[in-house]
């Protein structure tokens, strides 16, 4: 059974997410301010933490940032009010895996913190690696044989979250709500968009196709080798 450390000064908020979480049959521990979330992050074992920014005493990207500091890779999701490019980068700077901007829908917490469950956080590596494509998550750099690849924020996301799963055919339905917050039932035409100017870009450095297309449900990393395996 995973357990969860849920850090949220909103009480009702907090109840509502921690009824949520066990009725998926996760064990919770919730704080409800940033000293005592950190005191129970590095004292408890935890599968993931669920992490508020705007805290009382601590604020989240200092838990964060202290949590790390201690050689602790637990997954940690960052829930904030702020919607800026800054905050995203500030989170993912200290060290959090992912991040979602309140307010946001159970259900996309739910597949984020599932999707943070599966990858799991031991001897967590800093780098996605898929054949000769190179993602790094804290400073969103993109290489493809040792070719630096320039990407949007959202490009890259998309292509972080194909690249953690090679092989594996990914439905735009997922993709809208991993990349996008969005419904899945969103118009796929956003994700189309992405995915060509992907390919555009990584095909630049090599002809090899990384980005295929599965029929009917979305698309797949396939990693390539540059032609040398
Ligand atoms: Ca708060």
């Amino acid at each position: 059974m995973s357990r969860i450390l849920l850090v949220e000064d909103e009480i009702s908020l907090a109840s509502v997410l921690r009824r949520g979480f066990e009725a998926e049959g996760l064990r919770v521990d919730v704080a409800h301010d940033g000293d005592e979330g950190l005191r129970l992050a590095l004292t408890e074992e935890y599968d993931a933490i669920v992490l508020d920014v705007m805290l009382p005493g601590l604020d989240g990207h200092r838990v964060c940032a202290t949590v790390r500091a201690a050689g602790l890779w637990t997954p940690i999701l960052m829930l904030t009010a702020k919607d800026t490019e800054y905050d995203e980068a500030a989170g993912l700077d200290t060290g959090a895996d992912d991040y979602l901007t309140k307010p946001f829908s159970y259900l996309v917490l739910r597949a984020r913190l599932r999707a943070l469950l599966r990858r799991g956080g031991r001897a967590r590596p800093a780098t996605i690696e898929a054949g000769d494509l190179v993602l790094e998550p804290g400073s969103k750099r993109c290489t493809r044989a040792g070719t630096e690849v320039q990407l949007t924020a959202r490009e890259f996301d998309l292509l972080a979250v194909l690249a953690r799963r090679p092989g594996v055919a990914v439905s735009k339905g997922a993709l809208l709500e991993e990349v996008w917050d969005l419904p899945a039932d969103s118009d796929p035409n956003v994700v189309e968009v992405h995915v060509s100017a992907l390919r555009r870009k990584l095909e630049a450095v090599c002809a090899e196709r990384l980005l295929h297309t599965a029929r009917g449900i979305g698309y797949r990393l396939v990693p390539a080798h540059g032609g040398s395996g």
